[in-house]
Formats: C-alpha cells, structure tokens, sequence
C-alpha cells in the first residue's frame, strides 16, 4: 500500500510506505534526516543511528534525487512539517548519478536555457509543478465548460496540404511524393464541421508556426483551443469567451490553493464585465498617449504595451480593419470587420470573430488578399451546400497559463518548448 505525503498528516501514529525522491540528507549527531518529495509534497524522515546501524551507513552516502521507499511510522515533530517519519526500512529504487546537472533545492535558480535542457530536473521543483498542475486545471476547467454547454469534441488533422491563411509561417513535411505542411490552425476544417452539422465545436491540439523570432510569448508548438459555433455572431463567441476564461480563473482559485501558495501567487480576480474596445477607439487611446499611428495600421508591441499598461486586465478590441483580419473574417461594414482579439495588458490571448459564410464573399476575400481560391476548393465546397452563419475563437493554453500565473516568459508555461533554437529535449 502506498501513502502520498500529503495524506500523512492524517496518519499521526501509523505505519506508512512512502515513495519519493530524496531531496536532501542531513546528519546530526547520532541521527539522519531525509527531506523526502513526491507529486504530493514534501516530509522529512529520520532514522536514529542505533536503531540500524548499517543503513544509517547506507543513507549517509546515498546520492541526492534518488528514488526510495520508506517504511515508518508518522509521528508528530517540531520539524517545520508538524510530523516525521520514523524510519523503519528504505528500499532503494533507483539511485541518482551525482553530481546534479541541475540543483532542485539551490537558494538561486540556474538560468533558463540550463534548466530546459535539463527540464526532468527542473520539474521535479514543486514550483514548477505547480505551473503544470494549474495548466492541467484550466485545461480541463475549459474541456468542461464546453462537454457541459453540448459542444462536441473534435481531433482535425494535423497534416494538411494548403495553409490556413495562405501565410508563409509554415513547417514542411514531406507526405509521400508531395508536399504538406504541419497544421497552424484547425480554422478551416473546424469551419466545415459547421457545414457538417455538428453545431458547436472544439478542439484542444498542437499548432505549429515556422515563426523566426524568438520572444517571450511566442513558440514554435502550442497548445490551441479553437472553438466553432453554428448561428452565433462575434459578439455571441465573445460571451462564450468570457465565460469560459472566468470558469478557469475560478478553478484555479479553488482547486490550487496550495500550488498558487507555493508560487506566491494571488489568483487572479476576472470578476468584471471585460470591456469592449473598439479598434478605432484603441488608437484613438494610443494617439492620447502621444503615439503616432494611422487608422488601418496594426496595432503594434510598443502601442498595446503603452495602452496595455492602463489596462491590466482582459478587455476585447472589436471591429478590426479587415486588411488586418484574414479573409474568413466577416466584414462589418466596407471598411471593418467583426473580428476580435482577446487581450490581457499588452498580451492577446485570443483572437476571434464572426466568419464569413457566403462562398461569394469568401472568394472575392481570398483574391483580394492575393491567395488561389482554387487551393481552397475542398473549404469552399463545404460553403457551397449550405454553409449556417458562425462564429469562433482560438486561445493559446500558455498564454492563458502566462496571464493566470503572471509568468514572464511563454516557456515556463510550456514542458518542452519548441522555439527558433530549441528542438529538444
Ligand atoms: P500574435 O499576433 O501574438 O503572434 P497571432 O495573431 O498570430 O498572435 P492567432 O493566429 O490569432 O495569433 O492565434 C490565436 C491565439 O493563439 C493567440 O491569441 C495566442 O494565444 C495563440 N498563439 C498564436 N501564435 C502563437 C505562438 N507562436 N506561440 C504561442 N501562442 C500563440
């Protein structure tokens, strides 16, 4: 029978088998105590020199981060756990190979590059695991959020033969005797599920961007959750969108208590209406701020960061320029469209909209933003037969993840990441 440290404290008294890594190990005077991790958390067992004089020998030279089971009794102790174990038999494992590439308990933190390439290390720190125990959280809060309001699941391929947007951020893939690429977006197949019937959508996957920078909230390989929604419009997928990031910060709040402890974070408070910017209102914003920017313009980092800094919370820029939303976007009027983004400060976590369901507007948008629509036949087919009017969205995991924990870089938000360098582990 094994026993999670953290059930320990319950079992004040009894026998226990604990499964861990050995953190630390200390000698004073005649005893040994072990600082003792597992998934659950973290004890301390002690075993007295006369009571096994051998393995007393033994644990005295075992190498940190070694896997043991311990065997003992818990009793109560002034050790800053409240309780110990009093070790009665260790069973080791699995020894570890000394010394560390990468210390778990060191006081300052290797830099980042030293912990990535070491990531299996660096994850066993019990603030790193918190990240990724959080993560798991809000990605399962949002996969309920959808199985509870009758959307349906859905895996799109991965390996497609024409770009989303008809853009150059793509990665080759060699299928055979032709060409393909690795999917950036599921936009175009989970746009045919709404021609399929299937109503509302989503889908929680890897998407793939050949993008050259290197920044901190930009990666190679993310995780995108896309929605799709049968006869809804921008503003119908925005409340969704809503709803769906407040049930998140709402789980994270009561289900992670002790993991946003040991980050020394406050949950984040998302309980306000997030408000509605329009594009043109955003520069008009930016202009006040002293920026020089032409209406049609993009939107760019050092304006969302002087906006973004008065806005330190989520808050949509609608109706964008349609030149600056790709040719899906339905058009607002001749000059906007009714597409969105989702921003955090500075950050856009999402970007959404309202699409285009007639095939003649979407061919004329494809020409007017230079792509064949014959590349797009097996798309604009499904618009053909009876295309319903929709809407959706995609938010990227590690930005939600960045935003919910206030992390500064993407990667610590991701457990391998893929960024212009990096490829393994
Ligand atoms: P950005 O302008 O920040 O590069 P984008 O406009 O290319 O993002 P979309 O294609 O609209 O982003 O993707 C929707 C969401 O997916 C983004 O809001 C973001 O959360 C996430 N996302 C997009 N690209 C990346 C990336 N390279 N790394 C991590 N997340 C990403």
């Amino acid at each position: 029978m094994r026993n999670y440290i953290s059930e320990l404290r319950g079992l004040v008294g009894k026998d226990v088998n604990i499964y861990g890594w050995v953190q630390n190990s200390r000698v004073v005077g005649s005893l040994i105590f072990l600082e003792i991790r597992d998934v659950s958390g973290i004890t301390q067992a002690v075993l007295f020199k006369k009571s096994n004089q051998e393995l007393f020998e033994k644990l005295k030279k075992l190498n940190r981060e070694s896997v043991v089971r311990i065997n003992g009794k818990v009793v109560e102790s002034q050790s800053k756990y409240g309780i110990e174990v009093q070790i009665s038999e260790v069973e080791i494992l699995n020894e570890s190979m000394a010394p560390l590439p990468l210390g778990i308990i060191d006081p300052v933190e290797a830099d980042l590059e030293t912990r990535l390439e070491n990531r299996f290390l660096d994850l066993r720190k019990p603030s790193k695991l918190s990240i990724f125990k959080i993560q798991s959280t809000i990605s399962n809060s949002i996969r309920n959020y959808f199985i509870e309001n009758g959307f349906i699941e859905i895996h799109t391929p991965k390996i497609v033969a024409a770009a989303t947007e008809g853009g150059t951020e793509l990665f080759p893939v060699q299928y055979f005797e032709r060409k393909a690429f690795l999917s950036q977006s599921p936009q175009l197949y989970k746009e045919i599920m709404m021609s399929a019937g299937f109503d509302k959508v989503f889908e929680i996957a890897p998407a793939f961007r050949a993008e050259e920078h290197n920044t901190t909230r930009h990666l190679n390989e993310f995780t995108s959750i896309d929605i799709e929604v049968s006869f809804h419009d921008d503003e119908g997928v925005m409340k969704i969108l809503e709803d769906v990031i407040k049930v998140s910060a709402d789980n994270v709040r009561d289900k992670n208590k002790k993991e946003l402890e040991i980050l020394n974070k406050e949950p984040l408070n998302t309980n306000y209406s997030f408000k509605r910017i329009t594009y043109s209102e955003y520069i008009n914003m930016a202009r006040s701020k002293g920026f020089e920017i032409k209406d049609g313009e993009d939107l760019s980092t050092p304006i969302l960061k002087g906006v973004g800094a008065d806005l330190k919370e989520f808050y949509f820029i609608t109706r964008w320029p349609r030149d600056l939303k790709p040719f899906y976007v339905q058009p607002y009027d001749e000059k906007y469209s009714r597409g969105f983004d989702l921003q955090y400060g500075e950050l856009e976590i999402t970007s959404g909209a309202q699409r285009v369901h007639n095939p003649e507007v979407l061919i004329e948008n494809l020409k007017k933003k230079g792509l064949n629509p014959e590349s797009f036949s097996f798309y604009i087919k499904a618009f053909q037969y009876g295309m319903p009017p929709h809407a959706g969205w995609a938010i990227g995991l590690e930005r939600l993840t960045m935003v919910l924990l206030d992390l500064n870089n993407i990667r610590e938000a991701t457990l391998f990441p893929r960024d212009r360098t990096r490829l393994t582990p």
